[in-house]
């Protein structure tokens, strides 16, 4: 096995190094670096990418890679392991999906605000931009990708695998096997909506060839215990099934492939209630929840406008019209 070389730092075969990148100066100097975990395996094999906290209020994705890769002993694994546990840290101590300091100091120059949408980047970009610029380029040094989401705060996910689109041709393909391999249960193969736009992270990892898809799991703002497990055991089907690790991925008990996302927004403001339980499945017609105004009165009643699975619920208390109160995927 060779040294694993990334930006300069060497990795040693057997070895795990903690490491830093400078990826951005603010007005007083300070350098915000991208924290990187290298793991450098001791027989040959695939170089995976794991990107998580790219909204940093997604905490349960930074958690459970980290979780999952302590796990991972040097001396056992095949290939290499490039993971960058907080892609945006600027979020991350806005404790919010986007770096809103410099976004609300200047929000003109930091539209997009969002990196995960600023694929493959600018490095004479914005702030989001050079973000996403530099992490390209380390995702283009690996095989294989895997970007770890939490929803953002205020919705809770099924542990699921969106896949980009399958126009991007093998490494798409590929991508659905890695998707099977994770063993969430729950595979998005959708046709619309900005998971699969141009300029996702995953999406233009894969049309360069490093086949990647989104995970989520979990509720943003807070950090859980159970979804750090779950999702920790599937990073783990993941490097089993690209055979980094030994021993076969764990199936799931049952296995969703949906075709799309089907988001249900409000269309009175007042108190959110939610009665289905979150990944049941659901019939056209049934209630999903109650909307009651500030006097106790329900103003709405929202109903599935389809045969669905329910796999996001929002968490929020209070929505106002147009905010979206629960999401089917379609079978
Ligand atoms: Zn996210």
């Amino acid at each position: 096995m060779q040294d694993l070389v990334i930006e300069g730092i060497t990795v040693a075969p057997g070895q795990r190094v903690r490491a830093s990148l400078p990826a951005l100066e603010l007005a007083d100097g300070t350098v915000v670096n991208l924290p990187l975990l290298l793991i450098n395996g001791v027989r040959p094999g695939p170089r995976l990418y794991i990107g998580a906290g790219i909204h940093g209020d997604e905490v349960n994705s930074i958690a459970l890679v980290t979780r999952a890769l302590a796990t991972v002993d040097p001396q056992e694994l095949s290939g290499s392991i490039v993971c960058v546990p907080v892609q945006q840290p600027l979020a991350l101590q806005a404790d919010h999906r986007l770096p809103l300091a410099q976004f609300l100091k200047s929000p003109l120059d930091q539209v997009p605000a969002d990196a995960w949408t600023c694929f493959p980047g600018a490095a004479d970009g914005n702030i989001a931009q050079v973000m996403a610029a530099t992490l390209f380029r380390l995702i283009t040094r690996c095989d294989y990708a895997l970007d770890v989401h939490t929803p953002t705060r205020g919705g809770r996910y099924v542990p699921i695998a969106i896949l980009p689109h399958r126009s991007l041709g093998p490494s798409a393909a590929r991508a659905e096997e890695m998707a099977q391999a994770l063993g969430t249960g729950w595979i998005m193969r959708g046709e619309h909506g900005m998971y699969i736009a141009d300029g996702i992270l995953c999406v233009e990892a894969t049309r360069a060839g490093v086949p990647c898809f989104t995970f989520e799991i979990g509720e943003g703002g807070r950090l859980e215990a159970a979804s750090v497990e779950t999702g920790a055991r599937c990073v783990l089907n993941l490097l089993r099934g690209l055979g980094m690790v030994a021993g076969a991925p764990e199936a799931p008990a049952q296995s969703h492939v949906m075709r799309d996302f089907l988001g249900i927004r409000a269309t009175h403001g007042g108190l959110l209630l939610t009665e289905v339980e979150l990944g049941a499945a659901v019939t056209r017609g049934q209630v999903l929840c109650r909307i009651l105004d500030v006097y106790g009165e329900e103003v709405e009643v929202v109903r599935a406008p389809e045969d669905g699975l329910f796999v996001r619920a929002t968490t929020l208390s209070t929505v106002s019209r147009g905010e979206r109160v629960a999401t089917l995927g379609l079978l």
